[in-house]
């Protein structure tokens, strides 16, 4: 055990009950800071679960090792479900306005031998056709450097601390708490975080899982990927089609395009080279600038457009599973529990909805109106969704990309919003479409545009912090939890959530609905 603990009063989950202000015990000594939750990692993941701890009134301090937020766009494809969580937090209208600036949206995901060439498949023709009839929320195209600061921002509104250029050097854990040693890039002393809680959204090469000695657990890393940054005007060829991923199968490689508006700049990522039988996967190495280009001029088909390089980001496509996201008051989010290859768009989503998940029950917790154990059903739900999911985006990569890694073992590919909307806590599924769930327990309470105080609102907008008792016209008018109450006599709502008229359905804060 570390020395520092001595000095600290125990923590007391019952000092820590009431909103933000309150959840401070004791004054710290020195310089040393004292806080409820610490959080590993400030990027997509980590920023998510600060901002949802801050939306239930629980004061985080974030650890980034980076100067800021991310510079490069990495993730851009966000899931009605993460729109969803973010209209809960009230940053859905910006998300949006925002993803408009810097994407064309409704766009098609397809495949392609070049660009400016022949096409070989289209797997989605539009992002949202179909689907907006199942949430208030549709898919948008925003990638992490547009959207980090958005969230950063609304996290800090709600009074997350952020520390960038910081590093997380390490930590001990005790029956009370766990106690890190922070140290700023820029400073040779290092302080003290002691914390009841900490959460581990420290990405795929996590340090924190790493010490905690949990193991990946999966089908491993399958490619050396890279990803090259680039300018060059690509709008004539893309002949006024509107495609968000354009997929790139031919005999000198394979992997997938993005572009910009306005279509003057984008990325080109690259799982493997040459004989699409039996490929070179290890891509990332010997990248010259001119080696890139001519990748990049082999995947748009053209060889008369000027090229900018601007980066090369080399990464392992895997599909892996933590064995556990749990160890006693820490906890694994995101990349750090699980990875996947980008195929489908799903490993950024799914990390926010593990800190969806994670945040209000650390909240109950926190604020003693739930016992520790609650915490435990954080990994039984979040694990077997992660498992389901990660095979998913490796059916999508295999069946796009990588045909050569054999069909014989992968799950058949999934509509994309059952795995979006449609994934189950508990029970026998893992997933199923979500205009069948009907308010079942374990699933995603459904959405339903309802009239409330002359306006349109969903039923998902009475969701997010409390838990909420949704109630045919002759339900009961209370539970046996402490939440809110609404009596709703719609035939459409009630057919919506599969009730009759006296019925009833519990639903949590993170809109799932609860066990009977
Ligand atoms: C080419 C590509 C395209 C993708 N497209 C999509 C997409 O469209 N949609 C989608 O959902 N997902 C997508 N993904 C996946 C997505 O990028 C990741 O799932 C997501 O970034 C994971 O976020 P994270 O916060 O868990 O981890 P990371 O983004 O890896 O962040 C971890 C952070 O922790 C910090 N850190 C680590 N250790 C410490 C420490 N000890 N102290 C302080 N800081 C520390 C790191 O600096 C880092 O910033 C894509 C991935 C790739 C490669």
């Amino acid at each position: 055990m570390c020395l520092f603990v001595a000095y600290f009063p125990q923590w007391n989950e019952k000092t820590l009950a009431g909103n933000a202000s309150t959840v401070f015990v004791n004054v710290p000594a020195m310089d040393a800071i004292e806080v409820p939750v610490l959080v590993v990692g400030g990027s997509l993941v980590g920023l998510s679960t600060a901002l949802l701890l801050g939306h239930h009134g629980i004061r985080s301090v974030v650890v980034e090792h980076h100067r800021g937020t991310a510079i490069h766009p990495r993730a851009a494809q966000i899931s009605q479900r993460t729109m969803e969580v973010f209209r809960t937090v009230g940053i859905e209208q910006i998300v949006r306005r925002k993803s408009d600036e810097q994407f064309v949206q409704d766009g098609a995901i397809m495949a392609v031998e070049t660009l400016a060439g022949k096409e070989l498949a289209w797997f989605i023709a539009n992002l949202n056709e179909g689907i907006r009839d199942v949430s208030p929320t549709e898919r948008v195209f925003i990638s992490q450097s547009l959207l980090e600061p958005l969230l950063k921002s609304k996290a800090e509104e709600l009074g997350a601390e952020l520390r960038f250029s910081t590093d997380m050097v390490s930590f001990e854990q005790d029956a009370s708490g766990v106690t890190a040693v922070i140290r700023r890039s820029d400073a040779n002393s290092t302080q003290t975080v002691r914390a009841a809680y900490m959460v581990a959204a420290d990405g795929a090469h996590s340090s924190v899982r790493e010490k905690l000695g949990i193991t990946m657990r999966g089908r491993g890393a399958f490619s050396n990927s890279v990803t090259i940054y680039f300018r060059a005007n690509i709008a004539p060829l893309l002949r006024g089609r509107n495609l968000s991923v354009i997929y790139v199968n031919n005999a000198v490689l394979r992997g997938f395009f993005r572009f910009e508006k306005p279509f003057d700049s984008g990325f080109l990522a690259i799982n493997a080279l040459g004989d699409p039988n039996n490929p070179i996967t290890n891509v990332s190495t010997d990248l010259s600038g001119e080696r890139c280009k001519e990748f990049i001029r082999v995947a748009l088909g053209a060889d008369d457009i000027p090229i900018t390089v601007e980066n090369v980001m080399p990464w392992k496509a895997e599909a892996d599973v933590a064995e556990a996201f749990q160890r006693g008051r820490i906890f694994l989010a995101g990349d750090s529990a699980h990875v996947m290859p980008p195929n489908g768009g799903f490993g950024g989503n799914t990390g926010v909805q593990d800190a969806h998940n994670l945040a209000w029950k650390l909240a109950h917790v926190l604020k003693g109106k739930a016992g520790p154990e609650l915490l435990a059903t954080y990994e039984w739900e979040r694990r077997p969704v992660a498992q389901f999911t990660v095979e998913q985006a490796y059916s999508r990569y295999v069946t796009r990309t990588a045909p050569y890694l054999g069909t014989d073992t992968i799950q058949p590919v999934e509509n994309d919003l059952n795995v979006e909307l449609g994934y189950c806590y508990g029970g026998d599924k893992l997933h199923e479409n979500p205009r069948e769930s009907k308010g079942r327990p374990g699933t995603r309470a459904p959405h339903y545009w309802l009239e409330h105080n002359g306006e349109r609102i969903s039923t998902l907008d009475l969701f997010g912090r409390n838990f909420v008792l949704l109630t045919g016209p002759d339900g009961p008018a209370r539970t046996g939890v402490d939440a809110d109450v609404h009596r709703i006599g719609d035939s459409g709502f009630l057919n919506a959530y599969g009730m009759t008229p006296s019925g009833a359905v519990l639903v949590r804060p993170d809109g799932f609905v609860s066990p009977p």
